[in-house]
């Protein structure tokens, strides 16, 4: 009985101290919807300053899709590649340095440089057009990040090469919202850049964060393959359900992840791959690189690098992988693989 009116009191105590607002108040997150970087996003922040840094993170992602956005004529992005390079401004040369990194790491199945192939494919426009081999073999002429130089903050295109940041601007984007987040006190954040999640800490109840894995075969985003429950990372997926073009004629559809040595979109059996890790830009990077890949490849790689990401494969055929270190943090009504070091 005195235990139980220790623990009345403390709690008493508690609702006095946190004011007028109340527990309840205080703890209810403060929630932003916003189109931008071609794409939905959800930003949900906990704590005292959560709404200053939501509206501080909206004007980050403004900033940073006016930087990066290959449709603006005005982005940085366009002026490098009207101009076959020129300065980078901080953001620009980090992104740029990390998919430089990345392209070495994973053999080319990530290479900015796929723009002029999108174009020819008709992704940005969204009028399809199937690329003759000819017209592939011109625009595989110019597609190459060996094609870049970058010399200080500096970038150098050769004639006919241009940039494309799409595949790694959004994990960027959502790994610097964690420092912006951290730099306003925020301790528990979640966000969704059109599907590609990064979070703060864990819950504030200090569970963890639900993270649904969208099943690639489903027509809605809501159907999910599985959960995975992490905390103080990214969680990043690339799958051609994001984006598909369908030839009007033939019935085929056509998606936008590039296999750079072919100029065609990547066709390796993986129906999506998610990414996790710390790294938001290197997951980004990672997903689309590892759908460029295939299984077995992507499988390989990971090994390689066990410490630095884990992975969902999910394949066409509906099959699941999952590597171990977050395989005990996944659950799904459907069996799954574990892959081992
Ligand atoms: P999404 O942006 O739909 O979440 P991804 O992260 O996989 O999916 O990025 C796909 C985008 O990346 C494409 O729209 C294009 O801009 C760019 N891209 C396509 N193929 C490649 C590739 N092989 N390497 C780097 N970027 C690519
Ligand atoms: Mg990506």
């Amino acid at each position: 009985m005195r235990r139980f009116l220790c623990a009345a009191l403390a709690v008493l105590l508690l609702f006095l101290s946190a004011g007028c607002s109340g527990p309840s108040a205080k703890d209810a997150p403060a929630v932003r919807e916003l189109f931008a970087m071609d794409t939905y996003m959800t930003l949900t922040c906990y704590g005292e300053n959560a709404e200053e840094a939501l509206d501080a993170a909206e004007a980050e992602i403004r900033r940073l899709d006016a930087l990066l956005s290959t449709g603006s004529p005005d982005s940085e992005v366009s002026r490098l590649n009207r101009d076959g390079g020129g300065e980078l401004s901080e953001d620009t040369l980090a992104l740029v340095k990390a998919a430089l990194a990345a392209y070495e790491d994973t053999g080319g199945a990530f290479d900015i440089t796929v723009l002029p192939l999108m174009e020819l494919w008709g992704f940005p426009s969204g009028a399809l057009h199937v690329p003759s081999d000819e017209e592939l073999a011109q625009a595989l002429a110019v597609t190459g990040s060996g094609r870049l130089s970058l010399g200080g903050n500096i970038l150098s295109l050769e004639p006919g090469t241009e940039i494309d940041l799409g595949g790694i601007a959004k994990g960027y984007a959502s790994a610097r919202l964690m420092d912006l987040f951290r730099s306003f006190g925020v301790e528990h954040a979640i966000v969704s850049l059109g599907g590609n999640v990064q979070c703060l800490g864990a819950k504030p109840d200090g569970s963890l964060w639900r993270c649904g894995i969208r099943d690639p075969e489903a027509e809605k985003a809501d159907e999910l393959a599985g959960i995975l429950t992490v905390r103080d990372t990214a969680v990043i997926t690339s799958g051609p359900y994001e984006r598909k073009l369908t030839d009007p004629d033939t019935g085929q559809a056509y998606h936008h992840i590039l296999d750079p040595s072919t100029g065609r979109p990547a066709d390796t059996g993986l129906a999506s791959v998610t990414i996790v890790s710390a790294d938001g830009a290197l997951a980004d990077a990672l997903s689309t690189a590892c759908f460029v890949m295939g299984p077995e490849k992507a499988e390989a790689f990971w090994r390689e690098r066990p410490e630095t990401f884990d992975m969902i494969l999910i394949l066409a055929d509906g099959s699941m992988l999952v590597t171990e270190g977050i395989a005990g943090a996944f659950s799904s009504s459907r069996s799954f693989t574990v892959i081992r070091e």
